[in-house]
């Protein structure tokens, strides 16, 4: 099968194609389903998961890393070695034939041996715990799809241990907080609460609390949803976060997903009342965009490549009139630099045209154009995307122009 003509025939907003002639990332046979990150790609990674940071500091959370390589004891213990097996990748250790590993396929299981890790009271609760843990899932080579179906998936997850009254208030700011985040892109994602299914594990009043506890925070924050009766997973109802790509395929993002009693119990989780009572907490699992490589599959399409400044591999490109003006160029180059902005320089190889429109089809946000009249001046033409020419500024001025990172 040949790959470039493979691309060529991908509709033109397709993430694929973008990834690509933008030069952010490539597959390769020798890995299917997961993506090579190129230098311009790992920079949108890198400014997604500094801001996914930011956002759990913001919220009290504190990150935590568990091994990407467990012994299948951990998925014996949490039902997934009996249920999900084919869905995971495991091998024998070649040193050792009673040792089977287990390359995690979730967070969840480990996340539980931190908080097991202390005796914990009502006190610590809430107990945020997030981690941008990289998983591998088994999926067939057949559904595999870009980045939006992938083998090797980077998470934006955390899991939040609460006691029953806690419920509301924490999927409240796990709400608020998948708002304040689509919202910053101009996202309008579709909810839906799926509620208990047939067959369900706990008690009939735990899901009656807990689905309440998730229709109430959606309510309170305005939030339009469906319902999806029945939907829910077989251990607690979720809020579901969906967007849709350019060809219109549904994909989920976000997710607030209630456990009432499967990772309690088969880890034996419990914390210390206020009457001194060892009780079993709850478990949030949350994501904000669910997953790095879904969400910069989306954000590509959305934005047609043109992606927000903060997220745009290259910020800037200095384009020199002629070889005479490179020097000042390059002045310029490191100035904004200085700055912290992602600078590139256009070399004087072709015309002033040419290079202006191949600064363009690479989506750079702002184009800056520098010849005679700008050095005698100490300033920069300025062109910005999507507005074209807004004239001459000094460097001070460009740099006031420039969009502020999201908070
Ligand atoms: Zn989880």
């Amino acid at each position: 099968m040949n790959k470039n003509q493979d691309q060529n025939e991908l509709p033109e907003n397709d993430h694929r194609k973008l990834g690509q002639e933008l030069g952010l990332f490539s597959f390769h046979e020798v890995s299917p389903g997961a993506p090579f990150w190129h230098p311009k790609g790992m920079i949108i990674f890198r400014a997604l998961e500094e801001y996914a940071r930011k956002l759990n500091d913001a919220g009290g959370y504190f990150e935590i890393s568990t091994p990407i390589l467990v012994k299948k004891d951990v998925f014996i213990t949490s039902g997934h070695w009996d249920h999900y097996r084919d869905n995971m990748f495991w091998f024998e250790n070649p040193r050792d034939e009673n040792e089977v590993l287990v390359i995690k396929p979730m967070n969840c299981p480990e996340s539980t041996f931190v908080y097991n890790a202390e005796i914990r009271s009502y006190k610590n609760l809430p107990l945020r715990l997030a981690e941008i843990g990289r998983l591998h899932r088994n999926e067939l080579s057949g559904t595999l799809g870009g980045l939006f179906r992938v083998r090797q998936i980077t998470m934006d997850d955390a899991h939040i241990y609460v006691m029953p009254s806690q419920v509301e208030a924490e999927v409240e700011a796990v709400i608020e907080t998948i708002e304040h985040f689509y919202g910053m892109f101009g996202f309008k994602p579709r909810y839906a609460l799926a509620t208990r299914p047939e067959g369900a594990l706990g008690t009939k009043e735990d899901w009656e609390l807990a689905e309440r506890a998730l229709e109430n925070a959606l309510k309170k924050k305005e939030i339009p949803y469906s319902v999806e009766k029945g939907e829910g997973a077989f251990y607690g109802p979720k809020i579901e976060v969906h967007m849709e790509d350019s060809q219109g395929r549904d994909w989920q993002l976000g997710t607030a997903q209630l456990d009432l009693v499967m990772l309690p119990k088969q880890f034996e989780l419990s914390y210390i009342d206020e009457s001194g009572a060892k009780k079993m907490p709850w478990v949030i699992h949350r994501a904000i965009f669910g997953s790095f490589e879904r969400f910069i599959g989306v954000l590509l399409e959305h934005f047609k490549g043109a992606l927000p400044f903060w997220l745009a591999p290259v910020q800037t490109a200095i384009i020199p009139v002629s070889e005479k003006h490179v020097e000042y160029a390059e002045r310029v180059v490191k100035e904004l630099r200085a700055k912290n902005i992602r600078t590139e320089l256009s070399e004087a190889n072709e015309t002033l045209g040419k290079r202006i429109r191949v600064a363009e089809t690479q989506k750079i946000p702002y184009i800056l154009v520098v010849g005679e009249k700008e050095i005698e001046t100490e300033k920069v033409a300025v062109r910005e995307r999507g507005k074209g020419d807004l004239g001459q500024k000094t460097i001070e001025e460009f740099n006031e122009m420039i969009p502020d990172a999201p908070q």
